[in-house]
């Protein structure tokens, strides 16, 4: 069965593959398993070396990549870019930095010696999703291969080119084959894969959906899985908010990357005291956002990565609409293939999609609220748990705030964002594990304690 990919910006056919079947799915976990007995056997420092070519083979390829993202899902070219480089960079911080997060710690018992050690499991399946297609990758990557482990990737549907080109980059850096092994799979045969005994453990990036079906099965085999799923993030504006900064990262936060980005600004909880100036300046800003063609850089707001996706953002604007959402800017679909406008709702309560589900795309919710106290009540009135920002010129007060957020993630004056330094994951139903940092590149390791006596 072949599977054809669809330019979002232009309704034009942008690639097409052919799924594999039982053998050519067979090979690939065979060459991972043979792959996994060379890879863990290298040390650190050649796997470290081996790594940063990858990430000068990325950095050197950049501009072909990106037109690849951009005719697969549509992404801004500046943004397609920086995502490339993000992901060149978290390639060197890994091979920087593993020595130090793998290393042996020592832990004093009534033993002569006791240290806990970073043993590699072996193959991991990566279900990815389209938004941030390479990124997503090698934020499990890059820490995943300096662990030991070896990798497969089912990318989603829509971004098959990316991913041969994922794993055509890492060819070109001289890793071994089925080091990354490529499956072009439907979700059925991933089932399949996640049975296989080869596959030690799961790690998803996706829907909630996604998540529950993929957990789920891994669960019923008894294998260690990472769910990083949706997300509703708040985006608090206290009464003290500067307004010209905090405008400046609500747009950026809600518009980059299409509205598309998991930890993307979805509900802004603003006090009431402050709420009509931010308003009325973060709706001038949002009108300002050019719609078009995510190759020229005079656009600035990018088509989202499907029509199906576009068409459900507006079934869960005009259900909001009805249910009383009232709309300041945009709101109707644009003539383009997948373009949405940017997006604002405001008087968003309880009961309405707006509120309640995950809007992924370029729709902002209006939440007025009374004061701090009932802000922090709203933010955490979710199911999810992904991220959080609060926006005051008092940090302390940010701060505290920040910890009472029901969140994996919350930023005081600065907008959510995944940085190789730090964990990444969700509370809630927004997921469980951690990826990146010493929690990240901990999760698909058998933490083993040794004990001598
Ligand atoms: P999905 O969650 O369906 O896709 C993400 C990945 O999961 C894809 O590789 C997809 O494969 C795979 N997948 C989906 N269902 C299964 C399954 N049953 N078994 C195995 N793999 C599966 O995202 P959609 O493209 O459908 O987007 C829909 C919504 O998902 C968005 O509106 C958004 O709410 C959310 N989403 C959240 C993301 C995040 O970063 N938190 C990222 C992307 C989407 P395939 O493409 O072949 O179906």
């Amino acid at each position: 069965m072949s599977t054809r990919i669809i330019n979002p910006a232009n309704g034009q056919l942008a690639y097409s593959i052919e799924l594999m079947d039982a053998a050519a799915i067979e090979a690939v976990l065979a060459q991972s398993q043979r792959a996994f007995a060379q890879w863990s056997a290298h040390s650190l420092q050649h796997r470290g070396q081996l790594l940063r070519q990858v990430g000068h083979e990325l950095r050197e390829r950049k501009h072909d990549i990106q037109r690849i993202m951009t005719t697969e899902m549509g992404k801004l070219r500046k943004e397609a870019i920086a995502e490339i480089e993000k992901c060149a960079g978290a390639c060197d911080y890994y091979a920087d930095h593993a020595a130090e997060l793998l290393a042996d710690k020592a832990i004093a018992t009534d033993g002569s010696r006791s240290y806990v050690r970073y043993e590699p499991i072996g193959c991991v399946l990566a279900v990815m999703p389209w938004n941030f297609p390479l990124w997503q990758v090698f934020r499990f990557l890059a820490p995943a291969l300096m662990a030991g482990n070896v990798a497969l990737l089912k990318h989603a549907s829509n971004v098959p080119h990316c991913a041969d080109v994922i794993a055509d980059v890492l060819r070109e850096a001289g890793l071994p084959p089925g080091v990354l092994g490529v499956l072009h799979i439907d979700n059925d045969q991933a089932a399949e894969v996640i049975r296989d005994p080869r596959v030690a453990a799961v790690t998803l990036t996706g829907s909630e959906r996604a998540g529950r079906s993929v957990a789920a099965n891994a669960g019923q085999q008894l294998k260690k899985s990472v769910m990083e799923l949706g997300g509703s993030d708040a985006f608090i504006v206290l009464e003290d908010a500067d307004l010209d900064s905090t405008v400046t990262a609500a747009v950026a936060s809600r518009f980059g990357n299409a509205g598309q980005t998991c930890i993307a600004a979805k509900r802004f909880i603003v006090v009431e005291a402050i709420a009509d100036a931010f308003i009325e300046r973060f709706v001038a800003a949002a009108s300002r956002l050019r719609l078009g063609d995510p190759q020229d850089d005079a656009t600035s707001l990018a088509p989202m990565a499907r029509q199906d996706l576009r068409d459900e953002l507006h079934r869960q604007v005009l259900a909001s609409v009805e249910q009383g959402a009232v709309v300041l800017l945009g709101g109707q679909p644009d003539s383009s293939h997948a373009g949405y406008p940017a997006t604002i709702l405001d008087r968003v309560v309880p009961g309405m999609p707006a509120y309640e589900e995950e809007l992924f795309g370029p729709v902002a919710s209006l939440l007025r609220v009374a004061g701090e106290v009932e802000a922090v009540k709203v933010a955490n009135d979710t199911r999810f748990g992904l991220g959080g920002s609060v926006w005051t010129r008092d940090a302390a007060r940010g701060e505290r705030i920040a910890g009472q957020l029901q969140v994996g993630a919350a930023f005081v004056n600065a907008i959510v964002r995944s940085d190789v330094r730090l964990p990444f994951g969700g509370a809630k139903q927004s997921g469980f594990g951690r990826e990146l940092a010493e929690h990240g590149i901990h999760e698909f390791m058998n933490i083993k304690s040794v004990y001598v006596a």
